[in-house]
């Protein structure tokens, strides 16, 4: 019998792993927490043109590809999609083709991340603005296109959310036990929600982790606990234990729109510690983390890992760059 290969082995090497988790003891002593009580674990520096949390679910997705013969990435997302840009990259660097399909009209001026798609040089179908479960089938859709023009496409869904790539953040939760054996409480970012399954499926706990809903899908209370037990049964572990926890109170106006918290966010996190979060999802998710202090969901010693899913360059989206301009500084 061939050696068992561990799951979490499944994978092509993409990301810069282990990533930094730092102490954030500034914004601690602002939220009145004790000076330990709060880190931030750097998944912004897992590098692939730019890093974020993709780069962990697609050294998986990528894995797959090659084992299914695959020769053409496809997805989609949003324009200042990360997943999307990322994926282009991950292609690029395996030699493999990149097809993605971007809910929007093209821009006369790229701005943000599709400045580096267009570097990354996937092939972009721009279909116009489409909901999430729309993106959804014009992703299949452009897959069977490929197919009928002689590729072996490889379909991943918005975010890489499948239970393959959320393996990704079973991996990166035994990564953040390991530097922070202690940790009470991860608090992410949700849009498709892979991320949450996978921390929830590596950690063995839906109490936790704490995701911040971003305004991206409606369904995150069924979905993460499904994909969380079908995560850990594909990763050979136990089934997630607890309640799962998305905070539906931070999206604001929606995927994308900016939020006044989400700027305070901003505010607080750049200017007590240097790091910069982004309006879309790192920015709501801090929001979610303050408010859950300030109503003493979290407590003075509470051990939170705050989870820096990276989104960086859609701060230089032309969309966004009004807004930072001119909302004024908070006053906190
Ligand atoms: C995609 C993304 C998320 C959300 O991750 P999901 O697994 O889709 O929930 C959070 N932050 C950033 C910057 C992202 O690009």
């Amino acid at each position: 019998m061939p050696p068992r290969v561990d799951p979490l082995d499944r994978r092509v090497v993409l990301a810069h792993l282990p990533t930094p988790l730092e102490p954030m003891r500034r914004l601690a002593a602002h939220l009145d927490m004790d000076e330990d009580a709060l880190w931030v674990k750097r998944d912004d520096a897992t590098g692939l043109a730019g890093g974020g949390n993709k780069a962990r679910k697609l050294e998986y997705l990528c894995e797959d590809a090659t084992v299914h013969g695959c020769d053409t990435l496809v997805t989609g997302g949003g324009p200042q999609s990360n997943h999307v840009r990322m994926t282009a990259a991950a292609a690029n660097k395996l030699g493999l083709h990149c097809t993605i399909v971007l809910s929007s009209d093209p821009p006369s001026t790229p701005s943000g991340n599709v400045v580096l798609d267009e570097l990354l040089a996937p092939e972009i179908v721009w279909v116009g603005r489409l909901d999430y479960y729309a993106v959804e089938s014009a992703i299949d859709h452009t897959a069977r296109r490929l197919i009928d023009e002689g590729r072996r496409p490889y379909a991943m869904p918005i975010g890489g959310a499948s239970v393959t790539g959320a393996m990704g953040y079973v991996r990166g939760a035994q990564e953040i036990v390991r530097q922070q054996p202690d940790v009470d409480l991860v608090v992410t970012a949700d849009g498709s929600g892979g991320t949450h399954a996978g921390l929830a499926a590596g950690l063995g706990s839906h109490d936790r982790v704490l995701g911040v809903d971003v305004g991206a899908r409606p369904d995150l209370d069924t979905y993460v606990p499904e994909k969380a037990t079908e995560t850990a049964r594909l990763a050979g572990l136990p089934e997630p234990t607890g309640d799962v926890r998305v905070d539906h109170e931070h999206f604001g106006k929606g995927y994308g729109a900016p939020t006044d918290a989400g700027r305070e966010a901003l505010d607080l996190a750049a200017r007590l510690e240097g790091l910069i979060l982004d309006p879309v999802y790192t920015g709501k998710a801090m929001a979610g983390l303050i408010a859950a202090r300030r109503d003493g969901r979290i407590e003075r010693d509470t051990k939170v890992v705050f989870l820096h899913t990276g989104g960086m360059p859609a701060l230089f989206a032309s969309a966004y760059a009004e807004w930072v301009k001119t909302t004024p500084p908070s006053s906190s």
